[in-house]
C-alpha cells in the first residue's frame, strides 16, 4: 500500500513546456501515474492563487468528485485579491470534502507564524484537521524564503497543540532545523516530497539520501511523524518511489511512512483501498 501526501494539479508550465493544459487532462495524467506506479490514494494540494494554470479547490473538488483514490487539501489564499473565505473554507472542511488545509508562505508574502493566521489555526484545531506548510526553498525566485524556514513551525507548534502541522519537503535545505522542530513537537510531521526537479541525478540524490539519513537520526522513530509524497508532477513519481526505498527503513517504518501515518492523519477509508474497488 501506498499513499502520495503531496500532488498537485497545476500546469507547471516551466517543467512540462504546456501552457494552459485543462485540469482533466492533468487529472487522466495523475491516474496513469499512480497506476503506473503502485500510488494507492493522492493527497491533492490548491494551490496559494487561482489562474489559468491553478485550478481553485472547487474546481478541482468537482473534477476528482470525491473519487476514493484522493484526498484534498485546499490551499489557502491569504495575500493578493481573491483571498479565501474562511467561511466557505470551514464549510468544505465541516462536509469532509476537504481534510486539510495548505499554506504558501514566502510565495504568498506572510510568515509561518504570522499572527493573522490564527483564524484558520482555530478551524484546523475544531474539526482536526492537519495544517501543511510548505517550508524552506521557494520554486519562485519571488518568494521570500526566510518566511518560510521550518523553524517558525516550532512557533505555531507550541502556540496551538490543538493542530497537527506537516513541514513539508523536510523545510530542504534546513535538515537540521526540522530535524529539531520533528523532535520536540508530537504534533509537528513531515513530507519527504519535492527534494528535487523531474527525475535525480546521481551525485544528488546520494546527497539527499545522506542528509535524510541525518534527519532521522537526530529525530529518532521516523514512524509517527515522517510520511511519503512526491510534489507531482513537478518531481517523476518512479524516481520518488525508488527514493524512498533507498533510505533503507525496516519494513515496520516503511509501512507507517508509505501509508499509515497519513491514513490516520487525513482520515483516509483504507479499507476501500485495501479492497481494491477504486477503479
Ligand atoms: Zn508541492
Amino acid at each position: 500500500m501506498l499513499i502520495d501526501c503531496h500532488v498537485h494539479l497545476n500546469a507547471y508550465h516551466t517543467v512540462n513546456g504546456n501552457l494552459h493544459r485543462p485540469t482533466e487532462e492533468n487529472v487522466a495524467r495523475l491516474w496513469d501515474a499512480m497506476a503506473a506506479n503502485g500510488v494507492d490514494h493522492a493527497v491533492v494540494l490548491t494551490s496559494y492563487k487561482v489562474d489559468v494554470d491553478r485550478p481553485s479547490v472547487e474546481h478541482v473538488l468537482e473534477i476528482l468528485a470525491e473519487d476514493p483514490r484522493t484526498t484534498v487539501v485546499e490551499g489557502l489564499r491569504w495575500r493578493g485579491d481573491a483571498r479565501t473565505d474562511l467561511f466557505h473554507m470551514e464549510e468544505r472542511i465541516r462536509d469532509g470534502v476537504v481534510r486539510g488545509i495548505k499554506l504558501y508562505p514566502g510565495y504568498d508574502k506572510y510568515a509561518i507564524n504570522d499572527p493573522s493566521l490564527e483564524t484558520v489555526f482555530r478551524i484546523a484545531a475544531k474539526h482536526d484537521v492537519p495544517v501543511m506548510i510548505h517550508c524552506g526553498d521557494t520554486y519562485a525566485k519571488g518568494a521570500k524564503v526566510r518566511q518560510a524556514h521550518p523553524l517558525l513551525v516550532d512557533d505555531v507548534a507550541v502556540d496551538y497543540p490543538d493542530v497537527r502541522f506537516v513541514i513539508c519537503h523536510l523545510g530542504n535545505p534546513w535538515f537540521t532545523d526540522t530535524a529539531e522542530v520533528l523532535y520536540k513537537n508530537d504534533n509537528v510531521y513531515a513530507d519527504i516530497s519535492g527534494l528535487t526537479l523531474g527525475d535525480f541525478d546521481y551525485e544528488f540524490e546520494r546527497y539527499l539520501i545522506m542528509r535524510v539519513k541525518d534527519l532521522i537520526a537526530y529525530m529518532g522513530d521516523p514512524s509517527k511523524q515522517l510520511m511519503y509524497g512526491s510534489d507531482w508532477p513537478l518531481v517523476e513519481m518512479g524516481p520518488y518511489v525508488k527514493f524512498m526505498e533507498e533510505l533503507g527503513f525496516s519494513e515496520d517504518m516503511r509501512e507507517h511512512i508509505a501509508w499509515k501515518t497519513a491514513a490516520e492523519l487525513f482520515k483516509i477509508d483504507v479499507s476501500r483501498l485495501e479492497k481494491g474497488d477504486l477503479r
